[in-house]
């Protein structure tokens, strides 16, 4: 299994300059190309391959406009044609976005895939004298397949390293109704579980959110081109960075708990393409709650124990439908908090109705029965609760779990 571990990097000023040259080459590279490549497909209908643009580059390479590039690493200047390429290829199988030309201010990076050596906290790549240096906080075991160095847009260095694993025989476990739970995500709680227990969004990110957007506002009001515009911009990017930390070490360890407690977890396929066309203040809530970054997590987390992922398709009527008797409304606004069925009066808190469903879905799509309607036992829900509370995650029991639902 293939693995990235990312550490900060400490280049020294010489080192910087070369990096700036890397960073620049690369993305001169990547953008001449997708111009090259846009133009090409207007006018005849047909995409460069890697290849070929391998073979322009070198060509470009040759003259005297553009001989600067044989300053840096030639192989990190041919992964962008890689990059690009895939970017491409995704683009067309609308598995991802049309690629887009590099700016400046952005996140800077090149990546190194041969040549390289890294001994302790020394990393050794070409076109460098001498070793960078590496703050090494965790170790690996396998084999480098490349590696990556960036700059974040505060000017933070990094080295992602993808190593290549050996997977350790992990057990698999059973998909089982006692073991099972279904997470509904949701913008006003994070995330509502089918056994009642509500994960909160920790206070320290929303603190974190409303600097920056006051950091953001201040930003708009600087004069464009002035000094004072550059450093609020930095300052702006630093606070994006933490922002990013925090909820990536918050999401880490709602996945771990979760993980750990259940044998299956079941989520809803939210087709993210979709949602982001939408409303646009939605569209922001989603992407700032990191939902994709999470089941992304889930689902490493998940395979790395043996553990079971399910997503349920998203036109399953999980909010509409009645989690005891199974009538779907024919509509469900987004201000109505409890779920009040007309037919068997069955009323749950709208999030716990939904996340009862999406167990549902997914224990039938497993070919397991759920005749009897159980909620997750107790002691599971206690043990969530308990590791959440230890790593310091906001999380209350909604409805006293096992309890006869009417
Ligand atoms: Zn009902």
């Amino acid at each position: 299994m293939l693995r990235a571990y990312r550490y900060r990097l400490y280049p020294s000023e010489d080192q910087k300059v070369v990096l700036a040259k890397h960073f620049g080459s690369c993305r001169f590279v990547w953008n001449y190309f997708l111009d090259l490549n846009n133009k090409r497909y207007a006018e005849e209908r047909r995409s460069t391959s890697f290849k070929q643009m391998c073979r322009e580059l070198t060509l470009l390479k040759k003259e005297d406009e553009y001989k600067w590039l044989k300053e840096v690493n030639s192989q990190s200047l041919q992964q962008s044609l890689l990059h690009l390429e895939t970017a491409y290829r995704r683009f067309f199988k609308k598995l991802g976005e049309e690629p887009v030309f590099k700016r400046k201010h952005k996140k800077k990076s090149f990546t190194v895939t041969q040549r390289f050596n890294i001994i302790d906290n020394r990393l050794f790549i070409p076109n460098f004298k001498g070793p960078i240096r590496m703050f090494r906080h965790r170790d690996f075991d396998g084999e480098v397949r490349s590696i990556t160095i960036s700059q974040s847009p505060s000017g933070e260095y990094h080295a992602s390293i993808l190593v290549c694993e050996q997977d350790p025989d992990v057990l698999q476990m059973p998909v089982a109704e006692e073991s099972a739970i279904g997470i509904d995500m949701g913008i006003r709680t994070f995330a509502t579980l089918s056994d009642g227990t509500q994960i909160h969004k920790p206070k320290h990110i929303i603190q974190s959110e409303m600097k920056l957007g006051k950091a953001q506002k201040n930003l708009s009001r600087k004069r464009k081109g002035s000094q004072n515009r550059g450093k609020q911009r930095v300052k702006v990017a630093r606070l994006q960075e933490h922002i990013a930390n925090q909820r990536k070490d918050f999401l880490n360890k709602v996945s771990d708990v979760l993980t750990r407690t259940y044998d299956t977890i079941a989520v809803e396929d939210l087709s993210l393409k979709e949602m982001m066309k939408g409303n646009h203040h939605r569209a922001k809530a989603v992407a700032d709650a990191g939902w994709y970054t999470f089941r992304m997590m889930l689902k490493t987390k998940a395979s790395q124990r043996g553990k079971n992922f399910t997503e349920i398709g998203r036109y399953e009527p999980s909010t509409r439908m009645c989690s005891a008797c199974g009538h779907v409304k024919s509509h469900m606004r987004l201000s109505e908090r409890r779920f009040v069925c007309e037919r068997c009066g069955y009323t749950d808190d709208r999030d716990v109705n939904a996340a009862i469903n999406i167990r549902r879905f997914a224990l039938i799509s497993e070919g397991v029965p759920t005749e009897s309607g159980e909620l997750t036992p107790v002691d599971r829900r206690t043990t969530a609760l308990e590791l959440l509370a230890r790593e310091g995650i906001r999380a209350s029991a909604l409805v006293e779990a096992g309890s006869p639902r009417v």
